[in-house]
């Protein structure tokens, strides 16, 4: 058995790692209807892992749960025209997208999994605005675990079928994100099982990490730098929860500065960080990962933001449509909005950033996963051909 209790982020309260325990229950108790949630749980290890170059030995569940899928373990890009026309010579790409499902989020539902399976729980229901739901169908498949899915009716298509096909139910809600999130769990309170909504399930944001001692392994040291796109901020939270954990245990030096960055249509937490509080109106945005009314892990991820020196910017859609084209045109890597996002971030502030930084840009998901919105940044032909004479 792993040495590990759960640690309230708010009030430091220890809590056993139990599947019924979500949020803190004594900070629950100041939750506001349409804010953050209170009292969001992280894992604490009690000790460094016997074997540190075992990502596995860095999680609170045994190997021997996880699901067969090969989660995490993704590419980490040299792209040489970015470097040459940004001067930045040690930028890379990690590339979430070449998950097994085809984006970040199967680091949390593996851990999901795992959790779920080695205290007999079959069932899994979650809210996802598309890719936390594929990812927990797919995931779930493997494991042979029942997963339930409320997903908005506005959900790129290809992220409805690729549940489906997994053999998700899925609910189709009438409504948004926030909506699909109160839904399911209710649906949990009423059904029983394990919820994974994201910061409400405290193994999303450890699942998480991983990103960061995989980094750190494929480096051999930490980024200086890191663009992180923001929805909820699960994210950026479990991408710090890494690094502070390979900090503590002497493993690297300082925390790098993360830059999240939110698209400027549906930016809370960007928000809340100029004006000290959370307003929940609604917002909009192409890219339908990061669109998010109330960030579900807002308080926390504000938190880490200014205990390590983080940032938090904005980018507009144009933007958005435009560096995904330009990304996929330059180094051959088609992610989608969401992480096309982080890469508009990084050009926004390529100058400020010192050449001689180590920077990481996390592309977050594949584009094929929304191809309607990819759409939008190119050009179809209109004009279709019948031989090669109409075109030379
Ligand atoms: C979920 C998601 C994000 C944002 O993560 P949060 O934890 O909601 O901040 C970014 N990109 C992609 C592709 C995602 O699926």
């Amino acid at each position: 058995m792993r040495e590990a209790v759960y640690r309230c982020s708010e009030c430091g309260r220890n809590y056993p790692l139990a599947p019924e325990l979500t949020v803190c229950a004594e900070c629950q108790r100041q939750q506001e209807a349409n804010q953050p949630l209170r009292g969001v749980l992280e894992v604490a290890m009690a000790e460094a892992p016997a074997n540190p170059a075992d990502i596995l030995a860095w999680l609170p569940v045994e190997s021997e749960y996880f699901p067969p899928v090969p989660v995490g373990g993704t590419p980490l890009w040299q792209p040489a025209n970015l470097r040459r026309r940004f001067g930045c010579n040690r930028l890379y790409i990690k590339d979430d997208g070449a998950n097994p499902t085809a984006s970040f989020k199967d680091r949390a539902s593996w851990l999901v999994s795992a959790f779920a399976r080695k205290h007999g729980i079959n069932d899994i229901a979650l809210a996802s605005t598309g890719n936390a739901g594929s990812s927990m169908a797919g995931i779930g498949a493997a494991a042979g675990q029942r997963v339930t899915l409320f997903l908005p009716k506005s959900a790129p298509d290809a992220k409805l079928v690729q549940a489906l096909q997994y053999g998700a139910t899925v609910h189709r809600v009438d409504g948004s994100y926030d909506l699909a999130y109160d839904l399911s769990l209710e649906f949990t309170r009423r059904r029983g099982g394990m919820n994974r909504n994201t910061a409400y399930n405290p193994l999303t944001i450890e699942g998480k990490k991983t990103v960061s001692l995989e980094l750190f392994q494929q480096l051999g040291q930490a980024p200086d730098v890191l663009f992180v796109p923001v929805g909820d901020g699960c994210i950026l939270a479990g991408v710090y929860k890494g690094f502070r954990d390979l900090h503590q245990f002497g493993l690297i030096e300082k925390i790098p500065t993360v830059i999240g960055v939110q698209a400027a249509g549906s930016a809370a937490l960007w928000q809340a960080m100029q004006s000290g509080r959370f307003t929940a109106i609604p917002t909009a945005t192409l890219a339908d990962s990061i669109c998010v009314d109330v960030p579900r892990n807002g308080l926390h991820a504000l938190n880490q933001l200014r205990n390590h020196g983080g940032r938090l910017i904005t980018v507009s859609d144009r933007q958005i449509l435009a560096a995904q084209a330009e990304l996929a045109a330059t180094t051959g890597l088609f992610t989608e909005p969401a992480g096309a996002a982080a890469y508009a971030g990084f050009v926004q502030c390529a100058d400020e950033l010192d050449p001689a930084a180590l920077v990481v840009i996390l592309a977050t998901g594949n584009g094929l996963k929304d191809i309607a919105t990819a759409r939008k940044g190119v050009t179809v032909p209109e004009q279709t051909i019948t031989s090669v004479e109409e075109i030379l």
